[in-house]
């Protein structure tokens, strides 16, 4: 196991039926309702991945899980939709620590 499985295996304990891409059945994805084709597009973001935790600033795609039946809503890295998607694991991948993540400079939105 890597750093970075043993990260995502501690981040989801508990995350029945982990998923990434967009749910047509999900409000956060789809606000509005889902539409036909709709697609929900990846965006920057600041903050951290929910799987695996990395705290570098970088694409963030939607993911879901299953609380019992509750649908969850949850925002993955490029590295974690990859791997969540293919099982493909990042070259490189490492946690930036907290007192340096770059965020830290930046207002909070
Ligand atoms: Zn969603
Ligand atoms: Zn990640």
């Amino acid at each position: 196991m890597s750093d970075f499985t043993e990260s995502i295996a501690r981040n989801l304990e508990g995350c029945e039926a982990f998923s990434v891409g967009g749910s047509p059945t999900c409000k956060k994805c789809f606000p509005d309702g889902y539409q036909e084709d709709d697609e929900v597009e990846s965006s920057f973001s600041w903050q951290a991945c929910d799987s695996c935790g990395s705290t570098f600033g970088g694409d963030r795609s939607p993911a879901h899980w299953l609380d019992g039946e509750a649908l969850q809503h949850c925002e993955v890295c490029v590295d974690c939709l990859a791997y969540h998607a293919n099982g493909d694991l990042p070259e490189t991948w490492r946690m930036m620590p907290a007192d340096v993540h770059p965020s830290a400079a930046l207002p909070r939105q």
